[in-house]
């Protein structure tokens, strides 16, 4: 559930039938969270808010609305154009170099660029939208490789510098950029 307020932007209402009372704290995107018993009605928790606004202002580091919204909708816009990209860039480098996968899902951790499955799907990290196009397809190629080495060993090394002879640079390029949005 979710609250709009005014102060605070969008607060995240967490029901927990194991919570005894109600705790504030902050997501990983800089929002208000509350997580609160599962019996607590909206109104409840709204309400609760309201007597702690002193407190949550004083104690915890919310992020301005505005830039909520401001993330909310990058985020939005990169959702669009890495789903219109980055499964065919997938598909043809597959094609490309002979590998099958089962299918391609879009992430959006914080951590990481990209993961290959033991089922064979491949995840891709919306932020590979923000980078120079030879990391994002290095990326793609090192899950590709994953779908024969379920590892990092040489062998995996060796198939990935088989198809990006810059692996190296590219691996230690790809640690400036940051994955979450
Ligand atoms: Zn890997």
């Amino acid at each position: 559930m979710r609250i709009n307020d005014d102060e605070f932007g969008e607060v995240i209402v967490k029901k927990s039938p194991l919570a005894k009372n109600i705790k504030f704290s902050i997501s990983t995107s800089g929002r208000l969270q509350m997580s609160v018993p599962s019996y607590t009605s909206n109104f409840l928790a709204k309400r609760f808010l309201n007597t702690n606004r002193k407190m949550i202002r004083e104690k915890l580091p919310v992020k301005d609305p505005s830039e909520q919204r401001a993330r909310d909708y990058q985020k939005k816009v990169l959702m669009k154009k890495a789903k219109e990209y980055l499964p065919y860039r997938l598909e043809y480098y597959a094609k490309l170099y002979g590998y099958s996968y089962d299918k391609c899902r879009m992430s959006h951790a914080n951590t990481r660029w990209g993961s290959c499955s033991s089922n064979r799907t491949i995840s891709l990290n919306i932020g590979l939208m923000k980078l120079p196009e030879q990391l994002r397809d290095y990326v793609i190629l090192h899950e590709l490789a994953h779908l024969n080495h379920m590892d990092h060993s040489k062998a995996f090394w060796a198939e990935v510098a088989s198809h990006d002879k810059n692996y190296k640079l590219h691996e230690k390029r790809l640690k400036m950029f940051n994955p979450g949005v």
